[in-house]
């Protein structure tokens, strides 16, 4: 892939926090994004070129993306994979829509990890009540019960402490389809963050811990614990295993716990990802900056921190209100989505922290 002319408009499917960054640091290469979102307000489309507002399924809008974006990338991955696949027949799309097919689906994402060697929590597809009990008799608790799709920020998911929560549990998640999932005792959860580019040439980024707080994102620290570090080579493998076998372009974010016996994949997510946010200070590229290089067919940018330390906190909620305190601190970084109403459980900006280096 031969590099693409600055002045190009890239296209980015979403309109919320991740396209705005991405626009953001296209805009800093040159380039031109147009957002396409059924949203009212669009926090993307403050910062793009262009915006469209519409329904993802609609041929004309499509048809005029495609025709006007020398590229489409999407930011996040509950989009239906039809216009996807329906734009990547007339223009190029990155990540593929392939990898979208399969981490839409929880059962498919776990079976294509298992399949590539990657160690996974013990799971089994859900479809019917009946089912729940097997999967509850094979896997035991305390256990997981997820919905297949559409699932994030910890939604669409219930704990089960023991077997006879499972009626609860299922009418929890509204009988859907799910995947059940045995609990996996962990000390700290992790990320990697890879870049691949379309000549198949990868990069990593160091791997933050990430601490939730229900089930959403509340904090990534590097450089993580030893525990953590111990781990990093073998799931930076397989993360890099699953971006091969998908030719895979751009950044893949996939999330693990730190098991006893080495990295459980728990899921990815074939974009830029909250866990990424603290690279565009504390690491020499962003991972917004390498999404834009990978698609574009730009060379990769380095990843390494530029702090001895790196704290990420999303401010979520009201938490946002103190914004004005975070940038009287010094080494703070603050980020607003440009988001007006605060509600509880919406990620509204984030704050990077970096050590200084002492020298
Ligand atoms: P997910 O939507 O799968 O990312 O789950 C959200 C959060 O729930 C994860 O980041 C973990 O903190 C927790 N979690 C999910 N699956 C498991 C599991 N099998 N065992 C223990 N904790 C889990």
């Amino acid at each position: 892939m031969t590099a693409l002319p600055t002045g190009s408009t890239i296209g980015i499917l979403g309109g919320g926090q991740l396209g705005r960054m991405l626009a953001i640091a296209a805009a800093q290469l040159g380039y031109r994004t147009h957002i396409l979102a059924p949203d009212a307000e669009s926090v993307a489309a403050q910062t793009a070129s262009s915006f469209t507002r519409a329904d993802y399924h609609s041929r004309i809008v499509l048809d005029d993306m495609a025709a006007s974006c020398a590229v489409v990338t999407y930011e996040f991955e509950n989009i239906a994979l039809d216009p996807v696949e329906y734009l990547a027949a007339k223009v190029p799309v990155h990540p593929a829509p392939r990898a979208l097919g399969v981490a839409q689906d929880r059962a498919n994402e776990k079976q294509f990890v298992n399949d590539l060697g990657g160690r996974t929590a013990p799971w089994r597809k859900v479809t019917t009540r009946a089912e729940l009990d097997e999967a509850l008799a094979a896997i035991g608790a305390p256990a997981i019960l997820k919905t297949l799709r559409l699932g994030y920020d910890g939604k669409g998911q219930v704990r089960l402490a023991s077997p006879d929560e499972a009626d609860a549990a299922w009418e929890a998640i509204g009988g859907r389809p799910a995947i059940l999932e045995g609990h996996v005792a962990f000390d700290h959860e992790f990320s990697i963050l890879l870049v691949r580019g379309a000549d198949g040439g990868m990069t990593s980024y160091p791997p933050p811990k990430n601490e939730h707080v229900s089930g959403i994102l509340a904090r990534s620290t590097l450089p993580a614990p030893a525990a953590v570090a111990a781990q990093w080579t073998e799931a930076a493998a397989l993360a890099g295993r699953i971006a091969d076998s998908l030719d895979y372009v751009g950044v893949l974010a996939c999330e693990f716990f730190v098991g006893a016996d080495g990295p459980v994949f728990n899921e990815m997510a074939p974009r830029v990802h909250n866990s990424g946010h603290w690279t565009i200070e504390g690491a020499v590229t962003s991972q917004f900056e390498n999404h834009i290089r990978a698609i574009c067919g730009l060379p990769l940018g380095g990843t390494a921190l530029t702090a001895p330390r790196v704290e990420m906190e999303n401010l979520i909620g009201e938490a946002a209100n103190r914004w004005v305190d975070v940038l009287a601190e010094p080494g703070a970084h603050l980020h607003l989505y440009g988001k007006r109403a605060v509600r509880p459980g919406r990620k509204m900006g984030h704050v990077t922290r970096l050590q200084p280096i002492i020298s």
